[in-house]
């Protein structure tokens, strides 16, 4: 295997990508890292919070080091009709618990920062050239890649090229995911003074708040709104499940989706006065653990998005922590592969092992109906924001006219919609959570 111009080459320097990197050169192996875009992060998009637990591990003092934005210590779950809103806001000491804690992070500067410790720790980069095919020997084992006209051989390859995994599909004959698999995403960044976040969101000094939004933001798809706050900027943004964003049927552009949310009663007030500074779209993994695929090869190994590694779960978004843990793992893999000089799938088949062994394959696992409960339940985004907001109307509203008692106003309510089917529906969802 010395013969190779490195030890590992890794395509892409996202979360998986940068991570894997690191530790791969932090073990003494000689790494590349392929990055299309003109630096680590130009390309990158999340909404987004990444959860600290798969950090610590890799980068034990990351809360001093790395550009975080804020300690998200709010939850906000949001159902929104037309014209209202209903919301439950949490905050707990819990949430800011180490091991527990979450971040807000703009991902410029974060790539930015995991590609400088992957440097640092040894790691050579070459940025602004895409990875246009995996090199492959007369046995079928991955050896390298082509980039432009460069050709370069590795023991290994790890291939971190996140959620558009052309690499997988082209070279490695992965199937491409169904459309109901893939949601496309949408952001905009609006710069607002930091206490002026604080204040409209009641948050103590330098800690944040994430908000998920369901029903009007996506006009009754499925799909769901975001929100993050940063230290001087708001992230907001909605994704929208592409079998139903590209629908014949749909009226409504995933864009004028994003104005109509901007406009809405519940996040108007929020980005009053702010300044949009950025503005983004990405496509987003949604099928959860049906849509991994092969993600062991003879010398090659998947990361990350690449491998289908995502989870939106309408309260927890999470493809960070996985993409960060994979690319761990997948580099502490390689290593072992490498010193054992055998590269081949059975080889690699430690990186298996971490994965089944972890959180990563496991959450997924777990959770593994949920996007078809997701995906069938229409009416958790068009009908039960209405529901909320009329059971609501009947708590609040006081006019002067003889009240009813209180069951007399919203038994009706839900009964119209069929007590039955509404319970089966929740029934359905709570086992699937
Ligand atoms: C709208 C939206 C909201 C989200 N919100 C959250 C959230 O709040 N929390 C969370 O944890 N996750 C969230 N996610 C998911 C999260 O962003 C991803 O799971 C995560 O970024 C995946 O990391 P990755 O390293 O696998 O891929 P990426 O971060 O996408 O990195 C892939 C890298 O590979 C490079 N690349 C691609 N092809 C090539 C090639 N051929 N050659 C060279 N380089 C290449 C790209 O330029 C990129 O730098 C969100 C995603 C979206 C779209």
């Amino acid at each position: 295997m010395s013969e190779a111009d490195f030890d590992i080459i890794v395509v892409g320097s996202g979360c998986a990508g940068a991570v894997a990197a690191y530790v791969a050169a932090s073990a003494g192996k000689s790494v590349l890292v392929v990055e299309r875009g003109n630096y680590a992060g130009a390309k990158n998009m999340t909404g987004g919070r990444i959860y600290s637990h798969a950090l610590k591990p890799v980068f034990p003092d990351f809360e001093e080091e790395a550009p975080l934005e804020r300690k998200i210590t709010h939850e906000r779950i949001a159902m929104l009709s037309a014209d209202s809103e209903m919301t439950i806001d949490f905050t707990s000491p819990e949430l800011a618990r180490e091991g527990a804690d979450s971040y807000s992070v703009l991902r410029g500067p974060f790539d930015q920062w995991l590609a400088e410790k992957a440097e640092a720790a040894g790691a050579e980069y070459i940025c602004g050239i895409a990875v246009e095919e995996l090199l492959r020997d007369g046995s079928g084992r991955v050896v390298g890649i082509r980039a432009g006209e460069d050709e370069i051989t590795g023991s290994v390859t790890i291939v971190a090229e996140g959620v558009n995994a052309l690499l997988s599909e082209r070279s490695l004959g992965n199937p491409r995911p169904a459309a109901n698999q893939m949601a496309v995403g949408i952001k905009e960044v609006f710069e607002l003074p930091s206490q002026v976040i604080e204040d409209r969101f009641l948050l103590p000094e330098g800690e944040g708040a994430a908000m998920l939004f369901v029903g009007d933001c996506t006009k009754g798809r499925v799909g769901g709104g975001f929100l993050y706050t940063n230290r001087e900027s708001i992230s907001l943004g909605l994704v929208a499940t592409i079998s139903t964003a590209a629908a014949g049927e749909n009226p409504v552009p995933v864009y004028q989706m994003l104005e109509d949310f901007k406009n809405h009663p519940a996040v108007a007030p929020i980005i009053r006065g702010a300044t949009m500074v950025e503005h983004s779209g990405h496509m987003v993994p949604e099928g959860g653990h049906d849509m991994i695929p092969q993600y062991v090869f003879d010398g090659a190994l998947l990361a990350g998005e690449a491998a289908g590694l995502c989870m939106n779960m309408g309260y927890q978004v999470r493809g960070m922590d996985f993409a960060v843990a994979s690319g761990r793992m997948a580099a502490e893999a390689a290593c072992e592969a490498l010193d054992a000089g055998d590269v081949s799938a059975a080889g690699l088949a430690g990186y298996r092992r971490r994965m089944e062994d972890s959180f990563v394959i496991k959450d997924l696992a777990t959770f593994s109906k949920w996007p078809h409960v997701m995906e069938g339940w229409d009416s958790m985004f068009n009908d039960y924001p209405t529901m909320a907001a009329e059971v609501m109307n009947a708590l609040f509203c006081v006019d002067g006219e003889p009240q009813q008692p209180l069951r007399r106003r919203i038994m009706p309510i839900v009964k119209k919609r069929g007590l039955i089917k509404t319970a089966r529906e929740v029934k359905k969802a709570v086992s699937a959570l």
